[in-house]
């Protein structure tokens, strides 16, 4: 498989009713049963795909926030591929570049320099954002295991339904036999769609927003984001997304003990399993710098905020210095061997 250049994806009309078809089949909701048993495979199936986006998709493949083994890094590509976040390598380039332009005009899903629709999820229907670069990414793109599951990224979540069928018409998994429709509606397309805004979410609700009750701003990082504690469960941390935007390449999203961080205790788990290890921390001297924030933040009832006109000029190369301090790392040559290894 070619590992360099454009990685052709599938026809953007293709992207387009796949998004349709996703969303209607919700609507079967008001037309099958719903047993206990799908409603725990839906929530289950919810927090399995949001963990594909974020601890994966997103700490691992965007961010090499930690480490692991060859063997894992191939399984957590098929969980980002299953789960309908598309390939792994089209999202850590796309996610990257978020964060070099964050809401500046090259930022693709910006609600600032974009309307709201746009950046929560018309971009993804547009041609130009569907390829692959590989040279954007050569730091993944030099596995062919990914840039084969980026390349056939489709088939997963295709074959997750087939098998969530056939479970549900062949087997009493979800209450009893004959249960096709019901299983792919409440254990794949819910769930499905609900970890798909879970992840635009983040794009839209914390980014643009203004600084309240619901968003809160301790860092100023040049560009528009904010953290919602609101949306930290459903998220499952990454709505700490301020704290993300200072030290993109943390394990953690919630610095603190009071920011619950789902994907974080997650990855100390596997951490204690021995599965991925070299999590990288947050800086004493960030933690600090977030606590005076907030107590700026509640001593004039305000926080740091930028402008739309500030947020634009984050493209430019007069940002604020603490966001280019934590630019995108390049890869550690620890990591690098992890890769190729
Ligand atoms: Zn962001
Ligand atoms: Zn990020």
């Amino acid at each position: 498989m070619k590992q360099t250049g454009i990685q052709r994806a599938e026809s953007h009309t293709v992207i387009k009713v796949r998004i349709w078809i996703s969303h209607l089949a919700c609507l079967g909701v008001f037309f099958v049963p719903l047993t206990t048993e799908l409603l725990v495979a839906c929530i289950a199936g919810y927090i399995w795909r949001v963990l594909a986006m974020e601890l994966a998709a997103h700490r691992y493949f965007s961010h090499r926030a930690f480490r692991t083994s060859r063997p894992v890094q191939c399984v957590l590509g098929l969980m980002v591929a299953a789960s309908g976040h598309r390939g792994p390598i089209w999202w850590a380039m796309h996610h990257r570049q978020h964060h070099r332009h964050s809401d500046g005009p090259l930022d693709v899903h910006s609600p600032v320099t974009h309307s709201f629709w746009h950046a929560h999820m018309g971009w993804l229907t547009l041609a130009e954002t569907a390829d692959t670069d590989l040279d954007a990414v050569k730091d993944l793109s030099r596995v062919p295991e990914l840039v084969w599951i980026n390349r056939w990224h489709m088939l997963f979540p295709l074959a997750v339904l087939v098998i969530t069928v056939l479970l549900g018409a062949y087997t009493p998994l979800f209450g009893s036999t004959g249960m096709g429709w019901a299983a792919a509606i409440w254990a794949f397309f819910v769930p499905t769609v609900l970890g798909l805004h879970a992840a635009f979410a983040v794009n839209t609700l914390v980014h643009g927003r203004r600084v309240g009750f619901f968003n809160r701003r301790p860092f100023d990082t040049g560009d528009t984001t904010t953290n919602s504690w609101l949306l930290a469960i459903p998220t499952l941390g990454a709505s700490w997304h301020n704290n993300h935007h200072r030290v993109m390449n943390a394990a953690r999203a919630g610095f603190y003990w009071w920011q619950l961080d789902l994907t974080y205790l997650t990855l100390r788990a596997l951490q204690a399993m021995r599965l991925v290890w070299g999590l990288q921390v947050v800086p004493a001297a960030v933690l600090a710098e977030g606590r005076e924030g907030r107590q700026r933040q509640q001593q004039r009832g305000t926080a740091p905020t930028v402008g739309v006109a500030t947020a634009v000029a984050a493209a430019t190369p007069g940002r604020a210095p603490s966001a280019v301090v934590q630019m995108q790392q390049p890869p550690t040559p620890d990591q690098r061997r992890d890769l190729a290894a």
